[in-house]
């Protein structure tokens, strides 16, 4: 698994050291982002490194966390999934299976904000139905 030069930059930038396994989670966390829980990602990991512990999983997690390339994501009173999408983005909860999928949203145009608001980044989220669910309740 390599990682990318912009996450590279951005590891130096933060003074993170960037571990063997906090590289490993986050070379996981990028392949598949479909938001893990800390739990899905230790079966994941440990399928590359079969010694890595769960307390290093939220370890790593929290220092990725911490140097800002990777983000909690909270629903309801789920347990917290993560997201390795440095983009600005929101998510869409789906309320049929559960999948959260990033989404863009528009910055600027669209918010009905009152004159002197400004916009510099757009955390929403929504909910509905994904593609996948929508297309099978019509
Ligand atoms: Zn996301
Ligand atoms: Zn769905």
């Amino acid at each position: 698994m390599k990682l990318s030069s912009d996450i590279t930059q951005h590891l130096a930038a933060s003074g993170i050291r960037l571990t063997k396994q906090r590289e490993q989670v986050l070379g996981v966390l990028l392949q598949k982002r479909d938001h893990p829980t800390a739990g899905e990602l230790f079966l994941r990991v440990r399928r590359h490194v079969p010694s890595i512990s769960l307390a290093t999983i939220y370890n790593s997690l929290e220092a990725l966390v911490d140097c800002g390339l990777v983000k909690q994501v909270h629903v309801d009173r789920a347990a917290t999934r993560f997201c390795a999408n440095l983009m600005n983005h929101s998510h869409f909860y789906c309320n049929h299976c559960g999948t959260v999928s990033d989404i863009s949203v528009p910055r600027d145009s669209s918010w009905n904000l009152p004159p002197g608001f400004v916009v510099t980044q757009a955390d929403v989220s929504l909910r509905g139905a994904c593609p996948n669910c929508s297309k099978n309740s019509l």
